[in-house]
């Protein structure tokens, strides 16, 4: 017995199997920083905690519709509604078990075999292989030295059998938030080649510098119709093991999603949409408090960063830095410093060419301001000992 074509090229999540590696050692008795892990370091609202013991203990743990409870649905809508000034209908909403389920589902839904999609690198991990499980052809489109959009490579990378674009703002792995007028300006390339776009939007409410998000359907009417958003718990509501999102789209596409996931998963967790309701319907101070907190931490992971000489695109929002480490590399690139790192300092970061960009690695500030001052004396160390042209060595 093999496994099938359809699955056997597919890598586990890098950033899963770092963290589960970083866990192994830590439990082998290594001390471990680990800065692999894209998870609030938060305990969920009391009012979402509260809402799932009181959907277990109520009995509220049966099957639901395979598009969510309609009372989930609906304060899903008014959300969406509310956050992005758009209004969105109860039918447009998808629940599913996470963002990454609904951005499967969509994928599914969206592509044809061969079809290309575009990914505006760096790209999140898991795009590009839910792309091609969707049977479609993942094109990355290189970014501005910034990591910002770099919209004449965009261009050039669409071809007559490009289909769609992934947009993720503000972006892991840089932290990257687009401006409403690079919004609009991707828009355009949309509407001129007839694209759709899938929007990404589970960080949203991890925004530092006053800006607003924003979303493409926020844009225009038109835009709306071409736009397929994903969203969740994970992140805003520190709600990762709770496996809770949605999909917001135009009617074909959000039943196509349904109907989908009627026949892969049933219906999304009970007592996690229960738990979610409360958090969308409640807006817990908690979570004022942990944005506020992640804001203090990217200063101070910053400084010291700039401070140890590297370059790194000053992120603006998500929960993650993503340093340039091109001076230190040899020929493993990223993997293989970000193995040295684990070995000699026992610090885990992710390689940059998990998300297309193998000049770079990716820390995430998820943790205490104690962690990521052990972190940075670690890091510091570490390009110390290993500075590999003399360019660096002065650094
Ligand atoms: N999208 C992006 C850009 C992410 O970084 C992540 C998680 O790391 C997800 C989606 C997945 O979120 P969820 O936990 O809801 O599946």
């Amino acid at each position: 017995m093999h496994p099938s074509s359809r699955v056997a090229d597919i890598s586990l999540s890098l950033t899963l199997a770092l963290d589960a590696r970083a866990k192994a050692l830590a439990a082998e008795g290594r001390d471990i920083v680990n800065m692999s892990v894209g998870e609030p370091d938060f305990d969920a609202p009391a009012v979402v905690q509260e809402a799932a013991c009181k959907a277990v203990r109520g009995g509220k743990v049966r099957y639901t519709p395979a598009a969510g409870t309609a009372s989930l649905r609906k304060a899903i809508a008014e959300h969406v509604s509310k956050t992005r000034g758009v209004s969105f209908s109860a039918d447009e909403i998808t629940v599913a078990h996470s963002c990454k389920h609904a951005l499967s589902g969509a994928m599914l839904s969206l592509c044809e075999p061969g079809d290309e999609v575009l990914m505006l690198l760096p790209a999140w991990v898991s795009y590009v292989e839910i792309a091609r499980i969707a049977g479609a052809v993942p094109v990355g489109a290189p970014p501005r030295a910034d990591c910002g959009p770099n919209f004449a490579a965009i261009e050039k990378c669409i071809t007559p059998r490009t289909r769609g674009v992934l947009l993720n703002s503000p972006n892991n792995p840089t932290g990257y938030v687009w401006t409403r007028a690079e919004i609009e300006e991707l828009g355009r390339i949309a509407e001129r080649h007839d694209l759709w776009i899938l929007s990404d939007e589970i960080y949203r409410r991890l925004i530092y510098e006053g800006e607003k998000d924003t979303s493409p359907v926020s844009i225009s009417p038109a835009l709306r119709a071409r736009t397929v958003i994903v969203d969740g718990a994970s992140k805003s509501y520190a709600m990762t093991g709770y496996r809770i999102g949605f999909v917001a789209a135009p009617r074909d596409i959000a039943s196509g999603v349904e109907r989908l996931h009627s026949h892969l998963t049933g219906c999304p967790n009970a007592v996690s949409q229960d738990a979610y309701e409360a958090g969308l319907r409640s807006e817990p101070v908690e979570i004022a408090k942990m944005v506020e907190e992640f804001g203090q931490r990217r200063k101070f992971l910053l400084a010291e960063l700039g401070d140890m000489g590297l370059r790194t695109p000053w992120p603006r929002g998500a929960f993650y830095a993503f340093p340039d480490v091109s001076p230190w590399l040899d020929e493993r690139g990223s993997g293989g410093f970000c193995e040295d790192l684990l070995e000699q300092q026992g610090l885990a970061l992710v390689p940059g060419s998990a998300f297309g960009v193998d000049t770079h690695v990716r820390l995430s500030y998820a943790l205490s301001l104690d962690k990521i001052k052990i972190a940075t004396q670690r890091l510091r160390k570490f390009l110390a000992q290993n500075a590999k042209s003399p360019a660096s060595a002065k650094r």
